[in-house]
């Protein structure tokens, strides 16, 4: 018998989105990530591991989009008309966005092991992968799958506030104990730019991101102000790719590209 293919080898680069907690953006930052790089001519695969809480396809507007098979395995939904960026997510498998994922360990760990060998990317730069928040069983699973292909690193996402900087504190200490390379932090919600007067005003504390990183001797890699065009963008579905405008984000991903 034909030994299986492996999908993830035609596969450059591959980076993990990490947050310590839900709602600090790491979706957006992911969805941003990935658009970025495809904005700069790679080709990407953004793959959700959010079992129980993908929003990458609203995100993407791809709601309700359907994954097919081919013989090499599931073929990811295209965001885009050239076929730059491929997205799998367990959201596009369920039978209505609204079904929960009731799962419990060895099931979501089987669902992340066959993310892992049976979509069939084809030739990617990057592969992004969107994870909950937190360090839990999906983390552990991805980490493992990861190993024998040595990903490039994680990206961690906070938001300025003590609270948020000290979760991402947990997930520096999961990526050494892992053997996970770091590639920095990122700052999101950083300030609010007036689009009137574009004074920038601090909502939350500012600067934690960049004194963790400080700290704990990893890298900075910019921070990403609040912007209520992404906000509608990602609540209606609409172009995410076209919203790739924010300053921050794309400094972002320079740093990022400087550091892999
Ligand atoms: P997480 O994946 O960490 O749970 P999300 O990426 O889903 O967080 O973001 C949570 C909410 O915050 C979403 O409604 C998203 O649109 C919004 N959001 C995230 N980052 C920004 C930003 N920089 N500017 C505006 N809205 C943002």
């Amino acid at each position: 018998m034909a030994a299986p293919m492996d999908n993830l080898l035609g596969v450059k680069h591959i980076i993990l989105v990490l947050s310590g907690k839900g709602g600090v953006g790491k979706s957006t930052v992911s969805s941003q990530l990935a658009a970025g790089l495809v904005k700069s001519g790679k080709k990407v695969g953004l793959l959700d591991i959010d079992l129980c809480g993908p929003s990458i396809p609203r995100m993407m507007n791809l709601e309700g989009r359907d994954v097919h098979q081919c013989s090499q395995g599931w073929v990811p939904v295209f965001a885009d008309p050239e076929q730059n960026l491929g997205i799998m997510s367990v959201g596009f498998l369920l039978g209505s966005k609204d079904d929960p994922v009731v799962w419990r360990g060895p099931k979501k760990n089987a669902m992340i092991k066959q993310f892992l060998t049976d979509v069939y990317w084809q030739d990617l730069d990057y592969l992004i992968i969107d994870t909950p928040p937190g360090t839990s069983d999906e983390h552990i699973a991805v980490v493992e799958g990861l190993k024998a292909y040595k990903p490039d690193g994680a990206v961690l996402v906070t938001t300025p506030q003590a609270v948020a900087v000290g979760d991402v504190r947990r997930e520096l200490t999961f990526c050494r104990k892992t053997g996970v390379p770091i590639i920095g932090i990122i700052e999101n919600m950083s300030g609010f730019v007036c689009p009137n007067c574009t004074e920038c005003t601090n909502i939350f504390s500012s600067g934690g991101g960049k004194a963790l990183s400080e700290q704990c001797k990893v890298p900075f890699l910019g921070c990403i102000p609040i912007d209520p065009k992404l906000t509608q963008c990602a609540e209606e579905g609409k172009s995410f790719l076209e919203r790739f405008s924010s300053s921050g984000a794309r400094d972002a991903v320079q740093s990022i590209l400087q550091q892999i």
